[in-house]
């Protein structure tokens, strides 16, 4: 199952690919102390929904219906598959360092995205899924905008498969 996180402030993104291996070595450890898990959670919970598979996915752990992995969310400095608020919130998912700094320095309060913003977050992660997932297709921009806006970002790719 392919999901992913990503740093979109910069032009060089950190792609993080979360692997089902990752996943499972966070589930039998403690979550760090010093992190606020219910401020977290509200946190993940007001992310905004930036493309939306209705099918539900499968948690690997306890075969619940959750959010699908390729439905994905952001808070305006990062987006994620939606399936990992499911894996944090019950199964110790451990987000990257980088992650959970930008939540903290926020005092887990997120910000507002304007519309426009949420267009522009939309458009890069379409890109990234494309990349993430391999699929082709075309999409059609009403503005005009085409894919080559984003273009010159690059993506520096790390796959989570073991404890960070
Ligand atoms: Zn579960």
């Amino acid at each position: 199952m392919k999901r992913f996180l990503a740093d979109i402030q910069t032009h060089e993104i950190p792609l993080y690919q979360i692997t089902d291996t990752y996943l499972q070595a966070c589930a039998v450890r403690e979550t760090r102390r010093d992190i606020d898990l219910s401020a977290l959670q509200a946190y993940l919970d007001k992310a905004c929904y930036i493309e939306i598979l209705l099918d539900l996915g499968k948690c690997i752990f306890d075969n619940q219906s959750i959010t699908s992995n390729e439905t994905l969310l952001t808070d305006g400095n990062w987006i994620w598959s939606g399936d990992l608020n499911h894996y944090s919130l019950l199964h110790h998912f451990a987000w990257p360092e980088a992650f959970i700094t930008s939540v903290q320095k926020r005092s887990y309060k997120p910000k507002r995205i304007t519309g426009r913003q949420k267009n522009e977050i939309a458009h890069l992660a379409n890109e990234i899924s494309r990349k993430v997932y391999g699929e082709q297709f075309t999409t059609v921009y009403p503005n005009g905008k085409d894919e080559t806006v984003y273009a010159e970002r690059t993506y520096v790719v790390t796959a989570l498969d073991t404890l960070i």
